[in-house]
C-alpha cells in the first residue's frame, strides 16, 4: 500500500493553493504547507492525508477508559490512535501523539481498513475505539474501517472533540455505533482561549446530529480550575444536555498539568463533586466524576428507584446487575445504552 492518500474534503484555490473542508478551521494551505493538525499537506496543489492507515498506537483497553460508561461495560475495546489534532488544546496530556511533527508518520506501519475489525476480533474485543489522538483528521480511513466493521458486525466508538465540518459528520453517523464526545467547556470564549479556534457551536451541533441519529452518545468535561469550572458554566452545559435528553451521561473529569499548562492547579475532588451536583440539578440521571478515586460517583443507579445497577473501580467494571434488556431488575425502567 502506498503511503500517500489523497485526502477528501477540500478544494483547489489558485496558484496552487489548496483549502481544507475537513474541519471548520477550513485551512488555506500553500504548496508544501500543513494544517494546523499537521495531518494533512499540501503537495504538488494535492491534500494528502498523512495518517491514512497508520496507527502510531494500538491497545485492548476498557471501553470504560473512553470513557463509554454505557456501552457494553465490563469489556474490552480494541483501541487506535494516529497522530494529529485539530484542537490543539493547551493542556493536552497526549500531546506525544497530538502534536507529533511531519517526520513522525515515517515508519509508522501502514494497514488497510478490513484488517482493523479482522484484528479486534482476533484479539477478542467486543468493540473498535478511535481514540488517544483526535481521530478525525484520519477522518477517510476512520470511516472506511467502521464501515469495515459494521460488516463484520463489530460496533465502532469515536472518541471525539467533535470539530467537524457537518458535511464530514454526516459520514459518520450511518457507521458510527458510539460517540465519547468532549463538550470542553461553554462558549466559543473559552474555546478560542483553549484551542485557538471558536469551535463552540460545530461541537454542540455535532453532538446534537450523533444523538438524534441514533449514535449512542456519552459527553465528557475535563474540569480546568479557573477556566471552565465556574457555577454558571457547568449550569448551561449540563441543561444544554437535559434539553437533549437527560438519559445522556455526562463525565466530569479532573485534569492535571500538561503539555502547555503546566502551572494548571490540579481539579481537587471537590470540584467534581460540585459539578456532578450542578448536573443533578439540571435534571441528568447519569452523572459520573473521573479521575477521581471516589467510587460514589462513578457508580450507575436506576434513575428511577435508585437502586444501585453497575459499580465501577477506575476503569473497569466491579459488578453488573444489568441484562442486555437494560431494565432496571427492581423497577423495569430501561437504562440508556447498550448492555
Ligand atoms: S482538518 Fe486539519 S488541515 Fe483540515 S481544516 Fe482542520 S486543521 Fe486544517
Ligand atoms: S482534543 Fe484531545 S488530543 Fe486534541 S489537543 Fe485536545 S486534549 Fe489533546
Amino acid at each position: 500500500m502506498s503511503a500517500e492518500k489523497e485526502a477528501r474534503w477540500w478544494t483547489p484555490l489558485t496558484d496552487g493553493k489548496t483549502s481544507c473542508r475537513l474541519c471548520p478551521r477550513g485551512c488555506v494551505l500553500s504548496g508544501g504547507a500543513l494544517g494546523v493538525c499537521g495531518a494533512r499537506k499540501n503537495t504538488g496543489g494535492i491534500v494528502y492525508s498523512l495518517g491514512y492507515g497508520r496507527p502510531a498506537a494500538i491497545a485492548l483497553d476498557p471501553i470504560e477508559k473512553k470513557p463509554l460508561y454505557h456501552f457494553y461495560p465490563g469489556t474490552l475495546t480494541y483501541s487506535l490512535g494516529g497522530l494529529g489534532c485539530n484542537m490543539r488544546c493547551l493542556h493536552c496530556q497526549n500531546a506525544s501523539l497530538s502534536c507529533a511533527l511531519e517526520k513522525d508518520f515515517d515508519g509508522l506501519e501502514i494497514c488497510a481498513p478490513d484488517s482493523i475489525p479482522e484484528n479486534a476480533l482476533q484479539s477478542g474485543c467486543a468493540s473498535i475505539s478511535w481514540t488517544y489522538n483526535e481521530p478525525l483528521v484520519w477522518s477517510e480511513f476512520v470511516i472506511e474501517s467502521m464501515r469495515a466493521a459494521k460488516a463484520r458486525g463489530i460496533p465502532s466508538a469515536l472518541v471525539t472533540a467533535g470539530l467537524a465540518h457537518p458535511e464530514v459528520w454526516q459520514e459518520f453517523l450511518p457507521v458510527m455505533d458510539a460517540c465519547s464526545l468532549d463538550i470542553k467547556g461553554w462558549g466559543d470564549a473559552f474555546y478560542t482561549r483553549l484551542t485557538g479556534f471558536p469551535g463552540f457551536a460545530y461541537v454542540l451541533q455535532n453532538a446534537r446530529a450523533a444523538y438524534q441519529a441514533g449514535c449512542h452518545l456519552e459527553i465528557v468535561t475535563n474540569l480546568m480550575c479557573g477556566w471552565n469550572d465556574d457555577d454558571a458554566s457547568l449550569a448551561a452545559l449540563a441543561e444544554w444536555i437535559a434539553r437533549l435528553s437527560p438519559d445522556i451521561p455526562w463525565h466530569i473529569t479532573a485534569s492535571r498539568p500538561a503539555h502547555r499548562l503546566m502551572q494548571l492547579k490540579p481539579t481537587p475532588e471537590s470540584d467534581i463533586l460540585r459539578a456532578v451536583a450542578i448536573g443533578k440539578n439540571a435534571g441528568l440521571s447519569f452523572v459520573y466524576g473521573g479521575n477521581v478515586a471516589n467510587l460514589e460517583i462513578q457508580k450507575t443507579c436506576c434513575p428511577h428507584c435508585a437502586m444501585e445497577l453497575i459499580l465501577r473501580s477506575p476503569f473497569a467494571l466491579r459488578r453488573k446487575i444489568l441484562a442486555a434488556e437494560a431494565q432496571c431488575p427492581n423497577c423495569g425502567t430501561r437504562i440508556y445504552g447498550r448492555f
